[in-house]
């Protein structure tokens, strides 16, 4: 039962959150916003913060230039950007690519010197951070990870940094209205799989294990329901949830669902949460082909009070009809698929450790 738990960041939730909560804001006198095309206009929240900005007479400037799984390269610029407007904090408005990037352009904002990928290699304090998401998946609001596509490799790479958390994170989940249905489903698939992905690590503790099965049980009640009929009430069930499972993760990591769907994201554009929960099923048959493994997955679903065999089917039904996944992949792309599974961090993050044969396995099964 004994566990360690850092989570430093300051959470605040609620219709209008941002907006009641403006004096949150005035962490220096120069700030620069950094948002996708479209999410932080679409969802209201971009308009809410510039209000506020003005408001306390805090400069600010916007770099919009963060693209879904965002590149170093272009992290590196909005690093270049906040570096010479003199930023002294960073406001993330958007998904968990925007949020991501805003941990990496702090970094690199903090320091210039620091080039490209030699990121990954420096626990860089940056600047400070307020993250607003507008989508209720990631969890990255209360994290440390910023995860980057990496420059003509078709790769993702985690930076980490003890200090990327965001200072506070505000829930609205009036900012996720604007998602439309697919984004909506997409993302709340991600926020499940964390769950189970974050349950079955061998780093969970009973306070990840909690968050992880408080998220889960909300969010596929939610999913049983349909997305169709969402109501806001539920969007703010996702939102919470969502974020409790992105602190799970934070303690645990993920496991071998998610480097087998950035291939998939990587190659193929899937979107992220679809990409991941393609796989759940198969995680879930490969959890339990050891004891330990086993013993936990029936374990999550007595704490869940979920049923394991409807979710094998049912959550990878999901991906695949709402996404038009059509994806026959060749032996050749298994193979490079297999290298970039192989060299994750978080593929042997599992009770039972998938070997290449059985990645080339599930790759053939699925696609
Ligand atoms: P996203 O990539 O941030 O956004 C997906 C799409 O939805 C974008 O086109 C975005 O538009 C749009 N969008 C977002 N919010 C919207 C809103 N309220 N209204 C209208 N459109 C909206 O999606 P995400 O699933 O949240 O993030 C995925 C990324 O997070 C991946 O790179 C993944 O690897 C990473 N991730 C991070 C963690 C972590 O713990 N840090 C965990 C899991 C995944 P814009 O382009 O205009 O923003
Ligand atoms: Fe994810």
């Amino acid at each position: 039962m004994n566990f360690n738990f850092y989570m430093p960041v300051k959470i605040i939730s609620g219709k209008s959150c941002v907006t009641k909560n403006k004096e949150s804001f005035r962490m220096g006198k120069k700030c620069m916003i950094v948002t996708g095309k479209n999410s932080a206009r679409l969802s209201g929240a971009l308009q809410d913060v510039i209000d506020i900005l003005k408001d306390l007479k805090i400069e600010y400037c916007i770099y919009d230039k963060i693209n879904e799984n965002p590149l170093v390269s272009v992290c590196e610029e909005g690093g270049k950007t906040s570096f010479d407007f003199s930023a002294e904090f960073i406001i993330g408005i958007g998904g968990g690519s925007a949020i991501d990037a805003a941990k990496a352009i702090a970094a690199f904002s903090a320091d210039n010197k620091i080039k490209g990928e030699s990121l990954f290699d420096n626990a860089i304090e940056g600047i400070p951070i307020i993250a607003i998401p507008t989508t209720a998946g990631t969890g990255s609001e209360v994290n440390n990870y910023s995860i980057l596509s990496l420059d003509g490799q078709n790769k993702k790479r985690t930076f980490k940094s003890p200090n990327s958390y965001p200072k506070i994170a505000f829930l609205d989940a009036s900012y996720t209205e604007s998602m439309n249905d697919k984004y909506t489903l997409s993302t709340a698939l991600d926020a499940f799989c964390h769950c189970i992905e974050s349950y079955m690590s061998p780093k969970s503790t009973a306070l990840s294990e909690m968050n992880a099965v408080f998220a889960a049980n909300n969010i596929y009640n939610i999913l049983k329901k349909g997305i169709e009929q969402i109501t806001f009430e539920d969007r703010e069930i996702l939102l919470y949830s969502a974020c409790a499972a992105g602190i799970s993760i934070g303690e645990t990591g993920t496991g071998f669902p998610h480097p087998m769907g950035y291939n998939l994201t990587m190659f193929y554009n899937v979107p992220h949460g679809f990409a991941c929960a393609a796989f759940i099923g198969e995680f879930i048959k490969y959890s339990s082909m050891n004891l330990s493994g086993a013993e936990k997955i029936n374990k999550f679903a007595y704490d869940s009070k979920l049923n394991l065999n409807e979710i094998i089917s049912f959550i990878p039904s999901l991906a695949f009809s709402a996404s038009e996944i059509n994806i026959k992949l060749k032996d050749e792309e298994i193979y490079v698929f297999i290298e970039k599974v192989k060299t994750a961090a978080n593929f042997k993050n599992n009770p039972y450790i998938i070997n290449e044969n059985e990645i080339k396995d599930i790759y053939k099964l699925l696609f």
